[in-house]
């Protein structure tokens, strides 16, 4: 972001997601140990580490695609229990964009963006649709809106996944390794769509090892491994004052 310092005075004290003494399991493997997280509104948090690190469990976890067994999550003052309500109600709230962009094929573009505002906030189509186009002008496809996924390269696929999620008014965005599965001349378009999100506010979670993203856009960087979060920091000081041999052999290793 241009002015760092005008992009952190836009963080506000209001929590929007909180891990305390989370642990989960998957049967015996205990995946993650102990992870304590305050995000604050507005901020925009990259999360990078290894392979296998628990990355992705962690972010599927905050809005329940995942199931945690110790300790506590709240997002947006609910707490994330079995109550089949608040896991609606926080789904409502948070966006998630995938590796693989996960549209539906036999949907147009403007559908895949109309169908959860139509069946779940029971928009009427006609304002699904304007909003629907709105979004898809925001990622810079409007001109797609009538095709379908499979006509598209991978990076308008998956700017479509992201209008798709926005079209809800998410009020946080989890993005789980968003350009990893792209051609490397399509990341950028696909960055430059979450620059714009970062910019216009949006509470951001993004797992990528897209450093260039991370210190143009991050306020925070957090490294993960073996399940725990090992290190954090602002990104300059992440990138070149490195605490953890861990986080140094892994940034040795990518950048
Ligand atoms: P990352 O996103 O950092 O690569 P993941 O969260 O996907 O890591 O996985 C963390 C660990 O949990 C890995 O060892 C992975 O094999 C394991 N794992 C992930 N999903 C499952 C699952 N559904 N059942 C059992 N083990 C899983
Ligand atoms: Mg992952």
């Amino acid at each position: 972001m241009s002015d760092a310092a005008a992009a952190a005075l836009s963080i506000s004290d209001e929590v929007a997601i909180q891990i305390i003494g989370m642990h989960k399991w998957y049967g015996d493997f205990h995946v993650l140990k102990d992870i304590n997280l305050t995000v604050n509104r507005g901020e925009r948090i990259v999360i990078c580490g290894p392979s296998g690190s628990g990355k992705s469990t962690m972010i599927r976890c905050i809005n329940r695609l995942e199931e945690h067994q110790r300790g506590k999550i709240i997002v947006d003052d609910i707490e994330l229990t079995n109550d089949l309500k608040n896991i609606a109600e926080i789904r409502r709230e948070v966006g998630m964009v995938f590796q693989h962009f996960n549209l539906f094929p036999h949907l147009t573009v403007l559908e895949n963006c109309t169908l959860a505002p139509i069946w779940v906030r029971k928009m009427p189509k006609k304002e699904a649709d304007e909003i629907g186009m709105q979004y898809l002008e925001r990622v810079k496809i409007p001109e797609q809106a009538d095709k379908y996924p499979g006509q598209l390269s991978g990076g308008q696929q998956q700017r479509v996944a992201i209008a798709r999620s926005l079209c809800m008014n998410p009020r946080i965005m989890l993005f789980d390794e968003p350009t990893s599965a792209l051609d490397p001349e399509m990341i950028s378009e696909v960055l430059d769509v979450m620059v714009g999100l970062a910019e216009s506010g949006m509470t951001m979670l993004c797992v990528t090892h897209e450093m260039g993203f991370a210190r143009k856009v991050a306020n925070r960087v957090i490294f993960m491994d073996g399940g725990e979060i090992i290190e954090e920091n602002e990104p300059e000081e992440f990138f070149n004052n490195p605490q953890s041999a861990r986080t140094q052999l892994f940034l040795s290793q990518i950048l």
